[in-house]
């Protein structure tokens, strides 16, 4: 394993001319590490109603112009149900933080859902310990909440109302509780440093990351930042290559937000050490409305259409595709009683 330095992370990240074989080299590490297969994680965005404000997200609870929706449990289950009957092992539940699911609720949930034989994920924001364990409890296995950046000062400027200390204090309570953690950071944020990125990857790697997701922030008319600049989709694929290369086994997935910026912004990931995808299982009409940012991919498309799409896509550049749950190390973890 390669030990990078803060300075080395910082001149990897700069350096445009020299990002083939950055991407080269993570995709080196990333065979070697944990081989050709690609997970497949479907992803169920079952909420877009959120308390929060964060300046760059579509969802944010001041964007007054998003039609809001929210699945009823059983809408939920029914579409936990039909992409694990398509073949899906792992489900991520992503919300924004609606409190309508309460710890009782999302138990409910898990309980049912954890029947199908999937490893379940759970990306619905700042809970309490006691909420955090009982889903666990209740069956969750993973649970996925990007720190965003460890800038301080940028984290509070676009996170009013949010404190960084307990973002930071919810990922250990999660780690704590024995579930993998998935984290990430978005890339290109408005006075985001290169240095603060290099911060950002060895804060992932401190705190001990089964999974991160690097995004490229994207710019939403309906925000505070909609004319900031982002769409920095080389210096994300730098970020996410640089990733791979200090931490070699963990699960990093091509993320959507590339694929929204280039047609093969996820090849391109996925070449470049990425092993992970997350294709939409979501039905109808909430694929558009959950909006974080403009430009989503398949948002016209169905669960079973995007599943072969990337499923072609993945063979189409000799990968093949995960089988079993896929978690870091192959394993998935025990629940704690
Ligand atoms: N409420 C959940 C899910 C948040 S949405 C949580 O707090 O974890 C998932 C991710 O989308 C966010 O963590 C953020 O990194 C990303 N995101 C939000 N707005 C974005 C934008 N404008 N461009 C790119 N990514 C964005």
């Amino acid at each position: 394993m390669e030990e990078l330095s803060r300075d080395e992370i910082i001149r990897l990240l700069s350096d445009e001319q020299n990002q083939a074989e950055i991407l080269k080299r993570a995709d080196e590490v990333r065979r070697q590490y944990v081989g050709d297969a690609v997970h497949l994680r479907g992803l169920i965005e079952f909420s877009n109603i959120c308390r929060n404000n964060c300046l760059y997200c579509g969802i944010r609870r001041g964007n007054t112009a998003t039609h809001r929706y929210r699945m009823s449990p059983e809408e939920l289950i029914d579409t936990a149900h039909k992409a694990a009957d398509m073949g899906f092992k792992t489900l991520v539940m992503q919300s924004g933080e609606d409190m309508y699911f309460s710890q009782k609720v999302m138990c409910e949930i898990i309980e049912v859902v954890k029947k199908f034989d999937v490893a379940l994920t759970l990306s619905i924001g700042e809970r309490s310990y006691e909420d955090y364990k009982a889903f666990r409890e209740a069956g969750a296995d993973r649970y996925l909440m990007r720190i965003e950046t460890t800038d301080k000062d940028l984290y509070h400027k676009l996170d009013p109302d949010m404190s960084w200390q307990h973002r930071h204090d919810c990922l250990m309570m999660i780690k704590e509780l024995g579930y993998e953690l998935g984290s990430g950071i978005m890339v290109g944020l408005p006075e985001q440093s290169i240095e603060s990125i290099a911060d950002d990857l060895l804060y992932l790697k401190e705190i001990g990351i089964d999974m991160a997701g690097i995004g490229p922030f994207i710019p939403h008319p309906q925000t505070p930042l909609k004319d900031a600049k982002g769409g920095q989709l080389d210096l994300a694929l730098r970020t996410m290559a640089v990733m791979r290369i200090m931490m070699p086994d963990i699960n990093i997935p091509a993320t959507t937000a590339m694929e929204s910026l280039h047609p093969q912004g996820r090849i391109m990931a996925l070449k470049g050490g990425a092993n992970v995808v997350m294709p939409n299982v979501t039905e109808g009409e909430y694929r558009r409305f959950y909006e974080l940012y403009p430009g989503k991919i398949c948002v016209d498309d169905t669960p079973l259409h995007c599943r072969s799409c990337i499923g072609m896509k993945i063979m189409s550049i000799g990968r093949t595709i995960g089988e079993g749950y896929g978690g870091h190390n192959g394993k998935l973890p025990q629940i704690k009683k």
